[in-house]
């Protein structure tokens, strides 16, 4: 089964990708971590790519389409994968269709509405020793990290402003994007303004619910 995660900045695809994977055995394809992997591994296409993300500018369409295309080649995600931030721009879509870049069986739409998703954004913690996330959001009451006791770090482009250019982003460039998924009657739309795992629980929900062909028989394989 091929997913992909769709949503504005800080809906939780990632989070709820990961936990989808851990329960149903499949790998996950992050755009964000094809870039941070290229630019460590100091490949040529990271360099190029690093060039533009310095200047604040979006990597060309082109450059992430091929880092893609080759992480989409690999014998591990032949049987299924969970996409998650790609395509995300009317370009990419583009290419994603004309150069067949892979089918997608679901599109799990997460909705949350923006005061929560701006909760989470200020109440975003970063572990400064182990780099676990946690947010305050949760209700929790972590007042150090779990994993490792280390201290609470704020990231300095976590604030509303920041937040709110993200957002708009999200509105003018990669929700219209949906509308080509939904026409192909691929798109499932799930809740997810809760914490994670209520929203992952909404999201399994929406699956056993749904028509879409496959779904069914893919939740019954765990
Ligand atoms: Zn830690």
């Amino acid at each position: 089964m091929k997913f992909l995660m769709f949503g504005a900045p800080m809906a939780g695809k990632g989070t709820l990708a990961n936990m989808l994977a851990e329960d149903y055995h499949l790998p996950t394809i992050s755009m964000g971590d094809i870039l941070r992997e290229s630019i460590e591994s100091g490949s040529e296409e990271g360099k190029i790519a690093k060039g533009y993300m310095d200047k604040g500018v979006m990597v060309p369409t082109a450059l992430v389409a091929k880092m893609i295309k080759n992480r989409l080649a690999m014998d591990d995600v032949q049987e299924g994968f969970i996409l998650d931030g790609f395509p995300r721009s009317p370009d990419q879509l583009k290419v994603f269709i004309d150069d067949h870049v892979t089918d997608i069986d679901v599109v799990v739409n997460l909705e949350v509405p923006y005061e929560v998703l701006l909760s989470r954004v200020v109440g975003r913690r970063t572990c400064k020793d182990c780099g676990y996330i946690y947010n305050t959001s949760w209700n929790m009451g972590y007042k150090k990290c779990p994993k490792c006791g280390g201290e609470w770090g704020i990231r300095s482009d976590d604030n509303e402003e920041t937040y709110k250019t993200r957002y708009e982003v999200y509105l003018k460039e990669t929700l219209p994007i949906l509308d080509y998924f939904k026409s192909q009657g691929k798109v499932l739309s799930v809740t997810g303004d809760k914490d994670p795992r209520q929203s992952y629980e909404n999201m399994i929900n929406e699956f056993k619910k749904s028509e879409i062909p496959g779904l069914k028989r893919f939740l019954e394989q765990r």
